[in-house]
């Protein structure tokens, strides 16, 4: 008999209570074999106790290696600094992978793009190495080292080669930016020559690979990317599949990983009912993949396949939140899925 799994739940700030309340009644509704142990970060953790990510959280993740996470709303401008990136920071997450796909009955500027999205999530322009140098005059560090961009490297390589992928793309910046990005570049192509010359591999300056990728972004397969251009070039690859309402990310370490949305708290729409939780969904598929592997239990997977076909069963049957062009709410979109599982 399969024990349960201890998941740590933490479900952020505006949409993200009522997304990760959709998802908890789904994996219930699945029989997902999951103990889940509550958590606040964010907004909501400030008004609790005083502090966006309380030592107890960061203790549960500690102890339990696994969660799913809602959003954290980070103040433009000001502020504290970002929940979501302290975490990965704090459990050296530090490849971040978004698969971006099209949906069957999922309205989509394109058809069959099929493209994985991994990101450095440790350095780069978010190191939070900021300083005002004079008045009128701040700069932002950006940090690379030859560990962080050799460690991803082989991460996307290795993570290829598992998933029978044929290409990686790095997109780079390296013309301007070339001891920054010279390294990143520098340490992909070495990996690639060194222990995987068998995938393909091309690089390209990000200018030039995003308009490639609004021209025809079925000619990707895997891309890699420091951790901005990977945290842009995810949402511009949302645009491209129906939006950010259906792509999942997953953000893994040596030892543990947190899944989460690439949406973030959306405000806007917050505490109305009109979220589509799908991608917060789709993000706890993967971390039933993820058990599965981790622990060398199939329930874990058979259940994330249940979902997942009655997700795309549910779609296809025109059951869609209001951003995929449906009229259902976000409690109404997880029991059409629930009555399809
Ligand atoms: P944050 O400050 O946390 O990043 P944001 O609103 O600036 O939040 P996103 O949450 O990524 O950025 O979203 C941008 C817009 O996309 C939102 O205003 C919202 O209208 C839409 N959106 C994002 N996620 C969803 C979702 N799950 N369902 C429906 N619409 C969404």
């Amino acid at each position: 008999m399969t024990s349960l799994s201890k998941i740590v739940l933490i479900p952020g700030d505006g949409i993200g209570p009522e997304i990760t309340a959709a998802v908890q009644h789904i994996l219930a509704a699945a029989g997902a074999q999951i103990d889940w142990v509550p958590c606040k970060a964010g907004l909501a953790a400030l008004e609790d106790c005083g502090e966006v990510l309380p030592e107890a959280t960061i203790d549960a993740v500690q102890q339990h290696k696994v969660a799913l996470k809602g959003p954290c709303t980070t103040p433009v401008g000001e502020g504290f600094s970002s929940v979501n990136v302290r975490l990965r920071k704090e459990f050296n997450l530090y490849a971040a992978v978004r698969p971006v796909r099209n949906l069957a009955g999922v309205d989509a500027r394109y058809q069959d793009v099929d493209l994985i999205i991994v990101r450095e999530n440790t350095e780069g322009l978010y190191s939070g190495v900021e300083n005002e140098i004079t008045p009128g005059v701040v700069m932002s560090m950006k940090v690379a080292t030859q560990t962080a961009c050799e460690r991803i490297s082989q991460w996307a390589f290795r993570y290829a080669t598992q998933r029978q992928r044929k290409k990686i793309t790095v997109f780079h910046k390296a013309n301007i930016m070339k001891m920054t990005d010279g390294l990143f570049l520098r340490s992909a192509a070495t990996c690639h020559q060194r222990d995987y010359p068998n995938i393909e591999y091309e690089t390209a300056i990000i200018d030039a690979g995003c308009m490639r990728l609004v021209q025809d972004p079925t000619q990707f397969d895997i891309l890699l990317l420091e951790n901005l251009y990977g945290d842009v070039v995810s949402d511009l690859c949302a645009g491209l599949v129906g939006g950010l309402g259906v792509v999942p990310g997953a953000n893994y370490g040596d030892d543990g990983a947190i899944f989460e949305a690439v949406h973030g708290s959306a405000p806007d729409i917050a505490g109305r009912n009109v979220a589509n939780p799908l991608a917060l969904l789709m993000s706890a598929v993967m971390m039933l993949n993820y058990l599965a592997d981790k622990d060398d239990d199939e329930v874990h997977r058979t259940t994330g396949e249940r979902i997942r076909e009655a997700y795309d069963v549910a779609l296809l049957d025109g059951c869609k939140t209001r951003d995929l062009g449906g009229d259902l709410g976000t409690a109404e979109f997880a029991e059409a899925v629930i009555e399809r599982l």
